[in-house]
């Protein structure tokens, strides 16, 4: 069990299995949303994700037509990401309390990444999204 929740705590939430991997997702709709390189996203399965608080400052953006990015509509701090009808949810990592153990497994979207972002790890780079998705 996992739990988690924006920067102000309006919204809380619980994760009843276990996660594991972290997508670090360099496009251009993520770096925009996060503020930052890259958007960090753990693949959640939807029924495993369950809001505790905040049901009322919780608030969503479609950056695309499909896909709902939601966050604290107090704090701003993003929350997950879910495309319509997908079964997986997209928690974003750092919204997650310490501690957690996850693993990094590998950049996406490295060819939309910003010429500033250095990547130095030596985790696999794809230029879209994660092979099999
Ligand atoms: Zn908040
Ligand atoms: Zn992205």
């Amino acid at each position: 069990m996992h739990t988690g929740g924006c920067l102000c705590g309006a919204v809380r939430y619980r994760i009843s299995g276990e996660i594991r991997d972290v997508w670090l997702c360099h496009c251009g709709q993520c770096r925009k949303a996060q503020g930052g390189a890259f958007a960090a996203s753990v693949p959640t399965p939807r029924e495993q994700f369950e809001l505790t608080l905040g049901a009322e400052a919780l608030r969503a953006y479609r950056a695309s037509p499909h896909k709902r990015r939601w966050f604290c509509g107090e704090c701003g701090s993003p929350i997950y990401s879910e495309v319509d009808g997908a079964s997986v949810l997209r928690l974003r990592a750092g919204s997650l309390d310490e501690p957690v153990t996850l693993t990094p497994v590998g950049h996406i979207f490295v060819a939309d990444k910003a010429a500033w972002d250095c990547i130095q790890d030596g985790l696999p780079q794809h230029a879209g999204r994660e092979p099999g998705r």
